[in-house]
């Protein structure tokens, strides 16, 4: 089945989300807290969760089946405006890979963009007046039957920071925008306006007065004014992951729920770099069901419109049914403002923008200026127009025309306002009083546009076309391609995830220390001096810094300066502030004796085990003073699964010891070096790892105290360095240097599972053995990249490669070997990077993958980006997986007809080559740009210093380096006899028993057992009390995330967790989704 074939690892399946009452959602995580107090014997709630999911799983399991039966029966049959030459079936498509729409019985062929690259000759010819497309012919009765249905749409782009901050954007221009908005809508019925920003909104909303917000509502009421898309920011797709994507969806939909009681339903995103299909399953999932893009490939545009293919149903690619579909949108041009909207020529579509008229301080770069509309040139200038907008028109099959009227920072002054609005209805007044033109304009939003298109589409009796896939990697022109925003700033976008894992943890901890504490009082309040107002607080900054962030300036790292210093104080800040939330949530539920919490801000309870100093700055560890009293050390699990992880803390002596505090047994530990320079050890800080089992979303007490001289397990090194042997100092650990023949043995580390070897010269990575035998080449190199020597060079957005070539240093670097009983690894240290293999000694799947870690500086570098390469012997062809979004993988392929800098791809945590016998993924924690350039080979971008710009607007280069931390799980895996991963092993994590001594801090278990393997528990995130704003209120958003799964290679051992028994989930969860927005 082609299914199991293109899917791998992570796919993204559906989500589940619930609001749940406080009661209930004692009851489904809590099962394990009432039968510890011998209460109800609650245990079964989670399996009872289960059993009624289970239930509902086989619903839909038989509708689908009916549909399948259906869907087989009827011939495939050609919609109308599918010309026979070009149906673009991917060559393995099936039955089972068409669409069925059951009101117009017949199949409709879904079209791969994969396929259609393979398709285009990319030859970029000219095209006259559409550069980039080719001459439009029409007869001029075509709209005669069914008249032209224009709808202009005033919009103004407004970025949460760019070249100005947020707040300079606010302050200078948009509430001057939002103002007028509300003066002039309400001139004239006519006028209308969408607006997608909601931080900007929001922002807005809290200045003005009641009397201002009723006419918001009224202009809402009348659709005048459409919110569309409704997210805190008009996102990037290709860094963000998709909880940052959804929680800024959520966050703006709240808002927009709480203050006007609307829903959106159209989506809008004109400006991000390239687009993904994990945004358009969100959108679908928040109710949306239409959306426009803009920033597609030139080629594929033209591609599209020749096709007359714009307008699309687009498709999940796991989706065998239509439930993900949305209608998409895209535009035709170059670029969404007046020039490149009205039609193909923007030398005319631009004398119709009445912003641009002479005298003003924009003109248009055609040199043919606009001029005011009047009685003598109305009709010359209508007839212009319409020319343009029927030539538009002919690139969609249905008569109805989109026209977007708009640009960055629109509509700032009230005159702009007029010189728009009353020569545009100069213009549609003279359509109307000529019938003999067939044409019908006005001014509309959105909903208007789409509404009249599926009236049309009806009427008919068609349906629009089905596509899979991405908008990646976005060209605007020639050979520029928009690859290296996707590793642009990358110290901030590791901060991102920083921000969102810590929030991410925060919610989670948070929701349930409330539902804790209204059990525990019984009254529903909660404890008196926990401050949950201020708490609540923190969580709405922090999730309201993660979305800002990922507006397309943001995280993509195209921003000003002093603009990505903004972005990142707020990100530091809120992470510090989350952290308080944490400290104090964890205090509150370790607490024996609930009576002792207390909440003082300036001596938490608790500390953390690292510091970061400032925005710019990476975390260091806190020194934890050692004595043979214990120190308690508390550990959070925030994933749904029992865990095996290394805990890792600085402490100030050579010789500890780590026992769970329940149990009172010894942990296995191992002391190794903090090494302050290469080859020079602390005296006085040593770092500390020990293995943890961590119950799921679980808080866990272990205690550690000083040990006696010697008991502790020590690191052991060995130093190589070609030709100049090192000196080393340390005190405390066993060092040894290579002599005779082993000096040019490789250098070899293995565990249970793997055993790796890596050259003595470099330290460098060089093969991998499995257990199961299987052998691997697996080269770690590492490479420059210059930019080219035309005039366009690289910058913020745009990665144009000139020379490359293999990292090589004038000396040679100094490796280090360590070998302990938790970890063993060979760290490199080179000029510009220090990079470490790590192998971790762990029984089941943490020992599986390497960790790889690089710590970068290329601040002395001009013109240059820094490349880890990974090159390997596994038969990958031309063809390589990435992930989207963290959400879903996405099969990429290499073509010679394109520029080298066309194949970096989005990578925001995975990707992966593979054979028929093997897998090689690459994991990381940072969004980053992902390419294979030959077959076997996978690289990344880890940073780039740019001198100059790259002519995009931001008019700057990126020189704002910084020493930057990157990190990645290598996992080799054998795909030999493939296997069943779906059988019923489960194995529920057993609670401990207690003896009568408790002490006084007592682990916090929430689950009795790890939730299914394929379920991921997003977020549990507190709602805002609709009485009481910014108070969390009792209830909670579950987010739960299903996840497909590759059977081709075999858990082994089994993983400790149960599956979902079916292969869809119903849909009644489905709308309990629905549910949660509206
Ligand atoms: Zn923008």
């Amino acid at each position: 089945m082609k299914r199991s074939r293109v899917l791998a690892v992570l796919v993204g399946g559906v989500f589940i989300v619930a609001v749940m009452s406080l009661n209930r959602m004692l009851e489904l995580m809590q099962g394990a807290g009432l039968k510890q107090r011998g209460e109800t014997p609650a245990g079964q709630d989670l399996s009872h969760l289960q059993q009624k999911i289970d239930r509902l799983e086989h619903l839909l399991s038989d509708n689908n089946r009916l549909v399948a039966t259906l869907r087989d029966s009827l011939l495939q049959r050609k919609a109308p405006w599918e010309t026979g030459a070009r149906a673009n079936v991917s060559s393995d498509s099936h039955a089972n890979d068409a669409n069925l729409h059951m009101s117009v019985v017949y199949v409709v062929v879904v079209y791969q963009l994969l396929d259609v690259y393979d398709l285009l000759p990319f030859d970029n010819p000219d095209g006259g007046a559409w550069k980039q497309g080719f001459e439009i012919r029409y007869q001029g009765n075509e709209w005669d039957e069914q008249p032209l249905e224009l709808f202009l749409v005033p919009h103004s782009h407004n970025d949460p920071g760019w070249l100005k901050t947020f707040d300079s954007y606010y302050q200078d221009q948009t509430k001057h925008i939002l103002n007028n908005m509300l003066i002039k809508l309400s001139e004239d019925s006519r006028r209308k306006m969408i607006w997608a920003e909601i931080s900007f909104f929001s922002k807005w909303w809290n200045d003005i007065d009641d009397q201002k917000r009723e006419i918001v509502k009224r202009l809402l009421r009348a659709g005048q004014l459409e919110l569309v898309t409704g997210g805190w920011v008009m996102a990037d797709e290709a860094n963000s992951h998709y909880f940052a994507l959804l929680d800024q969806l959520i966050e703006g939909h709240q808002w927009i729920q709480r203050h006007l009681g609307v829903k959106p339903s159209s989506g809008w995103a004109v400006d991000p770099f390239g687009h993904s299909p994990s945004m358009t399953y969100l959108l679908k999932g928040a109710g949306l069901r239409d959306m426009v893009i803009q920033r597609v490939h030139y080629a594929v545009k033209k591609h599209f419109a020749k096709q007359q293919t714009l307008e699309f149903l687009w498709r999940q690619s796991w989706d065998s049914s239509s439930r993900s579909d949305i209608t998409c949108h895209m535009m035709p041009f170059y670029s969404y403002d007046v020039p490149h909207t009205c039609g193909p020529n923007p030398a005319i579509c631009c004398q119709f923008d009445f912003h641009r008229l002479p005298g003003g301080r924009v003109s248009c770069p055609w040199r043919i200026p606009p001029q005011p509309i009047t009685e003598q040139n109305v009709q010359e200038r209508a007839l212009l127009l319409l020319d343009q907008y029927r030539q538009k028109s002919r690139l969609f099959h249905s008569p109805v025309l989109l026209v977007s009227l708009g640009d960055d920072f629109r509509f700032v002054e009230s005159s702009e306002w007029d010189a728009q609005f009353s020569n545009y209805q100069k213009l549609f007044d003279y359509f109307d009083q000529h019938p003999e033109l067939h044409v019908k304009a006005r001014f509309g939003t959105l909903s208007d546009y789409f509404k009249a298109l599926r009236r049309r589409l009806t009427a008919a009796g068609t349906t629009l076309p089905t596509l899979r896939g991405d908008f990646f990697t976005y060209s605007d022109r020639d050979d520029h391609y928009w690859s290296g925003y996707f590793t642009s700033r990358p110290f901030y976008k590791r901060l991102d995830r920083t921000l969102e894992a810590t929030l991410r943890a925060t919610e989670i901890l948070f929701s349930l220390t409330t539902a804790e504490m209204r059990r525990y009082r019984g009254d529903g309040h909660l404890v008196a001096d926990f401050p949950a107002h201020q708490h609540f607080q923190r969580l709405t900054t922090g999730r309201r810094s993660l979305a800002l962030f990922q507006h397309h300036d943001g995280v993509t790292g195209t921003a000003r300066d002093p603009v990505v210093v903004d972005y990142g104080t707020r990100l530091f800040h809120s992470i510090l502030n989350l952290r308080q939330v944490l400290q104090s949530s964890a205090h509150w539920l370790l607490l024996l004796d609930k009576s002792q919490y207390h909440y003082d801000q300036s001596k938490p309870f608790l500390k953390m085990d690292d510091v970061i100093s400032a925005q710019d700055a990476l975390p260091q560890k806190t020194l934890l003073t050692l004595s043979d009293e214990p120190r308690s050390l508390i550990i959070f699990n925030p994933t749904e699964q029992l865990r095996t992880s290394v805990i890792s803390i600085v402490v100030d002596s050579p010789d500890a010891r780590v026992v769970d505090a329940q149990t009172g047994q010894p942990m296995t530990a191992q002391i190794s070096a903090v090494w302050e320079e290469p080859t020079l050890a602390s005296a006085e800080d040593f770092q500390l790892d020990f293995v943890a089992q961590l119950p799921p979303l679980s808080l866990v007490v272990y205690h550690v105290t000083k040990a006696s001289v010697g008991s502790a397990n020590r690191a052991r090194y060995t130093f190589h360095r070609r030709g100049n042997p090192p000196t080393i100092q340390t005190e405390h650990f066993q060092v040894s240097r290579p002599e005779g023949p082993d000096t040019d043995a490789p250098l070899s580390l293995s565990n249970k599972h793997v055993q790796i070897w890596s050259s003595s010269e470099t330290g460098l990575l060089q093969k991998l053995r499995l257990q199961s035998g299987l052998v691997r080449q697996v080269q770690v190199q590492f490479l420059w990249y210059g930019t080219t020597r035309n005039r366009d060079k690289s910058g913020a957005y745009l990665f144009l490669p000139g020379e490359e070539g293999l990292y090589s240093s004038s000396e040679p670097p100094l490796v280090r070997v360590s070998r302990g009983p938790v970890f063993s690894d060979i760290t490199s240290c080179f000029r510009h990077f220090t990079h470490r293999v790590r192998l971790y000694h762990l029984e089941g799947h943490a020992g599986k993958s390497l960790e790889i870690s690089n710590m970068v500086d290329i601040r002395s570098e001009v013109n240059r980006e820094l490349a880890m390469r990974i090159v390997s012997n596994v038969a990958s062809g031309n063809r390589f997986y990435s992930d989207l979004n963290s959400f879903q993988m996405q099969q990429r392929r290499t073509l010679a007809k394109l520029p080298l800098q066309a194949h970096f791809y989005p990578m925001t945590s995975a990707s992966f080559l593979q054979d028929e016998t093997s897998r090689v993924s690459l994991l990381s924690a940072q969004s980053q740009a992902v390419a294979s350039l030959r077959p076997g080979e996978l690289e990344v971008i880890l940073d780039r210093r740019l001198q100059q710009d790259d002519n995009l607007g931001l008019g700057q280069g990126i020189t704002d380096n910084k020493l930057t931390a990157s990190l990645y799980q290598l996992l080799l895996e054998d795909r030999r006899g493939g296997a069943q991963v779906r059988g019923p092993n489960t194995a529920p994590w057993e609670i401990p028993r207690y003896d009568s001594q408790l002490p006084k801090l007592r682990p916090f278990l929430p689950l009795q057992s790890s939730l299914p393997c394929d379920v991921h528990l997003l977020n549990l995130r507190t709602l805002e009390d609709t009485q009481e704003a910014g108070s969390p209120s009792q209830e909670v958003a579950l987010l739960l995330h299903r996840k497909g799964f590759d059977c081709s290679s075999a858990p082994e051992p089994p993983l400790q967790c149960s599956w979902s028994a079916h292969e869809e989930v119903d849909t009644l969860i489905y709308l309990l989704y629905v549910f949660l927005y509206y």
